[in-house]
């Protein structure tokens, strides 16, 4: 029998209403939510994902993206079906918009989850690929069996949740990558179903009242938030409501789902954007998803020596001591670090996780 959610209450009428996302979905018996996963069956709304997960691989932790936790070291990605933002560009349309959730995922239970991250060497479990948001008490209970064997838990999340399940979400979180998709309601609500506004307060939350490591993603589409004036203030916004020293990604799109009919992002939209960002005062902006070694490289703020030099997700050179201080200047760079970097190389594994427990 499906476990039964969290987060819910029922209205005069008889319907129970979600409360885990702004989108605050009011269920009649039988009917599911707009993520696909959570259902109401009977009396009760329900996890139809708990316990199934998908897509397991090991990835070098850059590609989340997150250039500042653990340089070089191993994360065990996975995912499950389904999700609450309903994006055109979508690319990992195949499990977000999955409805075949019994074949497109395994059972794995937290304690597997967890042993096999310490099995396979990875220093951090990621919640990836879909919105962790919506598999929250999964979630929630994996990352309390990493945290039982020392494994570090990172969130990639498009941010788009209530308060009450954000501040038990991200209290299990060691570090998180948050989608900023656009910086205007217009493109949230016609591109991705969802509203700007629960974003931003998500992200001022994470910044100021957590200490969990941030950075944040943008995916530029030409035509769709990829001018000067929107990078600006984008980045102008993180500068003066999160704080300059919050990584920004500036990745390149691909025609994907229901968005092919947009050319990629150019490189040089990228390199433009990426000076833009740097000249709206933060201080760590890098792109992603092309070959770019500055746009791939960390410079001290300190000293301006380049102190990590990537190469697509190879690190080419790494000029810190293992707390993470610039060996020119001494300067400590902000983020996580722990002894000397991994070597997870670039390329993603994928793996099969054992069911023990
Ligand atoms: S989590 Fe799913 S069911 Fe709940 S409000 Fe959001 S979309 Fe609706």
């Amino acid at each position: 029998m499906a476990l039964t959610a969290r987060f819910w209450h029922r209205l005069d009428d008889g319907r129970l209403q979600c409360d885990l996302c702004p989108h605050h979905c009011r269920l009649s018996d039988g009917q599911r939510g707009r993520c696909f996963v959570r259902a109401r069956h009977g009396d009760r709304l329900v996890l139809t994902t708990y316990g199934r997960a998908s897509g397991f691989c090991v990835d070098p932790i850059e590609k989340k993206p997150l250039h500042h936790v653990l340089p070089g070291s191993s994360v065990l990605s996975f995912g499950t079906a389904g999700c609450n933002l309903a994006c055109r560009f979508c690319q990992n349309w195949e499990l977000s918009t999955s409805r075949q959730i019994d074949t497109h995922s395994e059972a794995a239970a937290p304690a597997d989850i967890a042993e096999a991250a310490g099995a396979l060497d990875c220093a951090s479990v990621a919640f990836t690929y879909n919105d962790p948001v919506i598999f929250h008490e999964y979630a929630v209970d994996v990352a309390a069996a990493c945290r039982e064997r020392g494994i570090r838990t990172v969130a990639v999340t498009a941010g788009f949740v209530d308060p009450e399940p954000r501040r038990e979400f991200y209290a299990s979180m060691d570090a998180a990558n948050i989608d900023l998709k656009a910086f205007t309601p217009d493109f949230y609500r016609r591109l991705c179903g969802a509203r700007l506004e629960p974003v931003l307060d998500t992200l001022r939350y994470v910044v100021h009242e957590t200490d969990v490591w941030l950075e944040i993603t943008t995916l530029l589409i030409p035509g769709h938030n990829d001018s000067d004036a929107e990078v600006a203030r984008l980045a102008g916004w993180i500068a003066t409501e999160l704080g300059p020293e919050v990584p920004l990604h500036l990745t390149a799109f691909h025609p994907a789902h229901r968005m092919t009919d947009v050319p990629p992002t150019p490189p040089t939209t990228l390199r433009r954007a990426r000076r833009v960002a740097l000249g709206s005062g933060l201080r760590f902006v890098y792109t992603g998803n092309v070959h770019d070694l500055d746009g791939g490289t960390t410079t001290c703020p300190g000293c301006g020596s380049a102190v990590i030099v990537r190469d697509g997700y190879t690190l080419v050179r790494y000029h810190l001591d293992e707390a993470g201080h610039c060996r020119t200047c001494g300067i400590r760079l902000p983020g996580t670090f722990e002894g000397p970097p991994g070597a997870s190389g670039e390329h993603r594994r994928p793996v099969m996780v054992r069911m023990r427990s």
